[in-house]
């Protein structure tokens, strides 16, 4: 099965002062670019009047200021679809990246081993080097240009820890990942607000399981929510939108090693697919009470799962998602469900008095409707290897990372902590 993918690559501009002056400036108009469209959205102008508006005000030449005004109405649609906090008005960011065109507000071209750059800072204003990156992000580039099974897509910008760099989108328009229907190892992901539960199901039974643990998320987002509140009711708003940033690269970063390693650990069985819950089955259904809806609210619900995805297609492992009710309740055991069969972490049958790791059954219970949406046999669910934790730790420093650090495909693996637990 073929499969569009897209991947950022992570380049270093290296430009001398001059340049530098120019890219400031051009990040500078992005913000006020960005910043005007989110004012005018605020005073009840409609979009097409605000596209105009920027147009015709901006410093940047036309493709780059379209970019800029489609992603400042991405922002503004999830916050009208409610997933963000407020209404986006980041007067608080020094600069703001320049989003550009393949051909249009930037240019590539391969000269013997060197990838040259030409970007437009402004109408007008180029800046021109050579790019600096891993060898394996330059490779991947060329192939870009080059091959006719790749895109290149857009490109932005970044000031990075007073570092220019240019992150290009490029898109592998036939990747293969394997057929679902051919897969015989089932990994169901159970998706919670600090940790996810893992479980590998054959049709002869239960292979492993891993809880991979994430406190500092719950924790952080706790935390971030008390500040901000207490900010809104004395009114310093600026500050609590840097703060609203800084939660997201938080977690944003952490949802990423983890979904690294979910897709890592499926890696290692024959012919795996990941089995998630579907969220739509979810929304539709309102009788799941608080745990459902707790998990639904909590921000990493989507976001790992959208991760995973991302992850394991480039690995070529197929994803399949399955009717979530009851993975908390039911019992692998004796059938029984049940709320109260659920005391937090722990799962223990009313009726058969059988007992786990409440997310890794539920890991369980997922891979079993996995298997049994394609007509596989189910094997017995009872006899299960010893639950495997593992923590994701924060990083040293997360945000000057090395510039070749490329945000989807390398993602560092720190080894967590190993702990077992016995049910
Ligand atoms: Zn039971």
């Amino acid at each position: 099965m073929q499969k569009s993918l897209t991947t950022t690559l992570v380049f270093q501009l290296k430009p001398n002062e001059e340049e530098e002056r120019l890219l400031n400036k051009g990040q500078l108009e992005a913000r006020r670019v960005v910043n005007e469209i989110y004012r005018l959205d605020k005073e009840g102008y409609d979009w097409n009047e605000i596209e105009q508006i920027v147009q015709t005000r901006s410093s940047h030449v036309k493709n780059t200021t379209q970019r800029l005004f489609d992603k400042a109405l991405d922002d503004l649609g999830r916050y009208y679809d409610e997933d963000e906090y407020g209404h986006p008005r980041q007067e608080y960011q020094e600069e703001y990246p320049i989003r550009m065109n393949y051909q249009e507000g930037y240019n590539l071209e391969i000269s013997g081993d060197d990838v040259e750059y030409r970007v437009s800072a402004l109408k007008y204003k180029h800046v021109r080097g050579t790019l600096h990156g891993s060898p394996q992000h330059l490779e991947r580039l060329k192939t870009a240009i080059q091959s006719d099974d790749w895109r290149v897509g857009t490109a932005e910008v970044v000031n990075k820890c007073d570092k220019y760099e240019l992150h290009v989108n490029v898109t592998h328009k036939t990747a293969e990942v394997a057929d679902k229907r051919d897969s015989t190892t089932f990994i169901g992901v159970d998706v919670n607000e600090d940790c996810v539960g893992l479980a590998a199901v054959t049709e002869s039974g239960v292979e492993d399981s891993l809880v991979i643990e994430y406190p500092e998320v719950k924790k952080q987002r706790h935390e971030f929510f008390t500040i901000r509140k207490r900010m809104q009711e004395v009114g310093q708003s600026s500050l609590e939108r840097e703060l609203q940033g800084r939660e997201k690269q938080f977690v944003h970063d952490q949802l990423h090693q983890v979904s690294r390693r979910v897709v890592d650990w499926a890696e290692q069985f024959e012919n795996p697919v990941i089995v998630f819950e579907d969220l739509k089955d979810m929304r539709d259904d309102i009788e799941y009470g608080t745990r459902m809806n707790r998990r639904l609210h909590s921000l990493p619900f989507a976001q790992l799962q959208e991760f995973v995805s991302y992850k394991a297609s480039w690995n070529g492992i197929p994803t399949d998602k399955v009717n979530p009710e009851y993975t908390s309740q039911e019992c692998p055991n004796c059938g029984h469900t049940s709320q109260s069969n659920r005391r937090g972490k722990r799962f223990k049958c009313v009726a058969c008095d059988w007992q786990d790791h409440s997310d890794r059954k539920a890991g369980v219970l997922i891979s079993a409707r996995g298997l049994e949406e394609q007509d596989r046999n189910v094997p017995a669910l009872n006899n299960l290897p010893v639950v495997r934790t593992r923590k994701v730790r924060r990083r040293g420093n997360g945000e000057c990372e090395p510039p070749d650090r490329n945000p989807f495909l390398t993602i560092g693996r720190n080894q967590g902590q190993i702990g077992s637990f016995r049910y």
